[in-house]
């Protein structure tokens, strides 16, 4: 068996969090090697965050296009697909490119754990040993199966809803968190009846009603049928069609559909040949591996980010964890810190959040001023017909220092960033009221919430 020379810092899995892990390492001259079993780049470029955003990209395209009557032929969402994974192409050809510039040596095939030192690499019957001094577990997560719902045939995971040939007629969604939302309102636009069934009182859980209602509005207009307080129960399906029963107020009731996509969370990559029991590193019932603030296991030399770690399973806050881990090991005092993670639907209109809600302010007793303004008379956001939503800002009564925001609109996505940034520097709501934001932009309805917190600091309350 071929043995592979030590290096300072083995990645296993190159995500989001262990690309960046890698390049870091290897940045900051430590002798680097990155192991995956899939394609470089990981769930987020190949199935998730890439993806998906390349195909909501066309939807909407294809939806103005039908909209201004320019004769869109069924031929269009070969080409959304073969756009799609143009970008997809891109973006792995770019990690590929990175990792090779740093210098990191990339090892094809699956990584198990063999002691606190070593990994096997295994490939079409093929085995590597390598040694390492210290480890970035990376392994991400896959899609939750339930039982009465495996995957196969017309039940669909997130990975085949993304790489189907032709537009479904119709489309079932068990779960209405941001990837049934996003997937289902994409596929409403590409002109298929799209139902979402949610457990909850309301799609998007995580949001607060106010926030999420644009949202909903938007869905209900391009066709989505919403169904709350439902339980998928069972399904039965034959050559064409595919019938799921479901319980609401206690009442078994069924809808039709070509396909089933099922988005009910997803499950870490912790088990299997990873092998993490042969060293001893324990997971939690959720098959979380906890770390310290530098991403550490309970094994010292050994650190662990991304999805496979509590807290929201997002690409940026893997690559944020990859940065801290890879200082870590370097001897860097680097922390993380997560009071300032952003999260975003890319619904139309965008959702985001960063840092806490008014609710989650309340339940921490926090005493709170709340800023808000509406894109509705915001000169950008007419022009662009996307005057629907606004900012709402939650800053520390006395101080006036941003504790968190929420966006609801047109390239919430992108305007977060501001507020993420006012949190991590501790900026106050005068601070952005202060700002100079170019006009006519979307910034400015960011400003002016700002200015309606600070007025109502002047007026106490
Ligand atoms: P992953 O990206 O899951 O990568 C882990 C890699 O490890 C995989 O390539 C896997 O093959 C490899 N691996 C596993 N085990 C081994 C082993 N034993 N040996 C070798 N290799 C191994 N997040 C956002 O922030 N924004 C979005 O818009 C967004 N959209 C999403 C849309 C969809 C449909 C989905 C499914 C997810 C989306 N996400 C989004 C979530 C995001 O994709 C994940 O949070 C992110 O990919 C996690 O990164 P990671 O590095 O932890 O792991």
């Amino acid at each position: 068996m071929n043995h592979l020379e030590t290096v300072d810092t083995l990645v296993i899995g190159s995500g989001p969090g262990g690309y960046v892990a890698a390049l870091r390492s290897a940045q900051l001259g430590m002798k680097t090697a990155i192991v995956e079993r899939g394609q470089l780049g990981g769930v987020c470029t190949h199935v998730g965050c890439i993806p998906s955003k390349a195909l909501i990209a066309e939807a909407h395209r294809y939806q103005l296009l039908r909209q201004w009557n320019k004769g869109v032929t069924s031929g269009s969402f070969e080409e959304a697909q073969a756009f799609k994974q143009l970008v997809v192409n891109k973006q792995a050809g770019g990690v590929h490119y990175l990792l090779k510039a740093a210098g990191v040596t990339i090892l094809e095939g699956e990584a198990g754990l063999v002691d606190e030192h070593t990994a096997k690499i295994e490939q079409q019957g093929t085995e590597q040993m390598i040694s390492f001094k210290n480890a970035i577990l990376a392994t991400g997560s896959r899609p939750i199966e339930l039982q009465a719902f495996p995957f196969g045939g017309r039940i669909l995971s997130s990975t085949e809803a993304l790489s189907l040939s032709e537009i479904p007629t119709s489309l079932l969604i068990i779960g209405g968190g941001y990837i049934g939302v996003e997937l289902g309102q994409m596929y409403a636009k590409f002109g298929t009846k799209v139902t979402i069934l949610e457990g909850g009182g309301q799609v998007l859980p995580g949001f607060e009603a106010e926030l999420a209602a644009p949202v909903i509005r938007q869905l209900n207009a391009d066709g989505v049928t919403i169904i709350t307080g439902a339980t998928a129960v069972k399904a039965e399906q034959d050559e064409d069609t595919l019938i799921l029963h479901y319980l609401k107020n206690q009442e078994q009731q069924f809808v039709r559909a070509e396909y089933a996509l099922v988005t009910v969370g997803r499950k870490p990559n912790t088990d299997g040949s990873l092998g993490l029991e042969r060293i001893g590193l324990q997971v939690t019932s959720r098959g979380l591996i906890e770390t310290d603030e530098q991403c550490r296991t309970s094994i010292s030399h050994i650190y662990a980010i991304g999805d496979i770690t509590s807290g929201p399973a997002l690409a940026h806050k893997a690559s944020y964890e990859a940065k801290v881990a890879a200082e870590a090991i370097a001897g860097q005092p680097s922390v993380v810190d997560y009071k300032a993670i952003p999260l975003v639907v890319f619904s139309e209109p965008e959702l985001a959040s960063v840092g806490l809600s008014e609710t989650e302010a309340k339940a921490k007793a926090i005493p709170v001023v709340i800023g808000k303004s509406a894109f509705g008379i915001n000169g950008r956001a007419l022009a662009l017909q996307s005057a629907e939503g606004f900012v709402k800002i939650i800053a520390d009564q006395a101080s006036g220092i941003v504790v968190g925001a929420q966006i609801v609109g047109v390239e919430a996505s992108s305007l977060i960033s501001e507020l993420a940034l006012a949190i991590e520097m501790g900026a106050t709501v005068e601070d952005l009221a202060m700002t100079i934001h170019p006009h006519p932009t979307l910034g400015e309805v960011i400003m002016e919430a700002a200015e309606n917190a600070v007025r109502k600091m002047m007026l106490g309350n």
